[in-house]
């Protein structure tokens, strides 16, 4: 919005100067031939300044079109927005660790992840860290595990693949009721996920598998798996209903 703003100020700006100079031209070709160099280009400055506006008024429109055109200020190269999916293989990438209720997680995300946790149990919610990060080889060993009994390509269809799984970037967790710790879609339906699903942006938490968004996750819906990626980029994403693969998509 700010953007827009600023752009719509200094076409305004443009338009006022192209007429003055067109004034300027106009009281120099009063003048005699000497003048008549100058007032050519006062023209042609004049002509190509409406060009810019021009242009300049194109782009605002093209912006005014942009539904995401508010989209924050952020550098997705910056660690809170890696991007592990079956599509993008993050390798052995390692984190730096650090534990929380029994759960590993990105050293970087332990505090916002405290908050929220004790935020959900003073409402009187029953909060449960299911899962953390899961290294490289724990992937290799529960995918290899898969992979004997049904062959890679089914495995590939109930545990990610090394490398593809977001558990490894230590940037989530699994988090499910003390006295409903299945992970199957009904986790909708606790008080536990309907307050974390309102309030986990206010932390930097985003609900990282919605429902109906299977085919650009590649992940079936997970109520209970929340991911961090800051509250500026979390309170868009959950605002506005994205993924995290259709939020990065917004700055290519
Ligand atoms: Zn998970």
């Amino acid at each position: 919005m700010k953007l827009f703003d600023k752009r719509a100020a200094s076409a305004a700006g443009i338009t006022a100067a192209v007429w003055i100079l067109m004034g300027i031209s106009g009281i120099a070709s009063a003048g005699g031939n000497a003048e008549c160099s100058a007032r050519e280009v006062l023209i042609s400055v004049g002509e190509q300044l409406a060009l810019e506006v021009s242009e300049m008024e194109t782009e605002i429109a093209e912006d005014a079109s942009d539904p995401y055109r508010d989209r924050p200020d952020i550098d997705t190269g910056d660690w809170m927005f890696i991007l592990a999916n079956p599509w993008n293989d993050i390798g052995d990438y390692t984190p730096e660790l650090e534990y929380l209720e029994g759960q590993q997680f990105d050293a970087r995300i332990i505090e916002p992840m405290e908050e929220m946790v004790s935020a959900a149990r003073s409402e009187g919610l029953s909060v449960f860290l299911s899962s953390g990060y899961r290294s490289y080889a724990t992937q290799t060993w529960l995918f290899n595990r898969k992979a004997d009994e049904y062959g890679e390509t089914i495995a590939a269809t109930i545990v990610a693949r090394p490398g593809t799984s977001e558990h490894q970037t230590g940037l989530c967790c699994d988090i499910t009721d003390h006295y409903y710790e299945m992970k199957d879609a009904s986790l909708e339906n606790t008080q536990m996920y309907q307050w974390m699903s309102r309030h986990c942006d206010e932390y930097g938490f985003i609900v990282r598998f919605p429902k109906g968004k299977e085919d650009i996750t590649g992940i079936i819906y997970e109520p209970w798996h929340f991911r961090y990626v800051g509250k500026e980029a979390a309170a868009y994403i959950m605002e506005h209903d994205l993924t995290l693969e259709e939020f990065l998509e917004l700055y290519q």
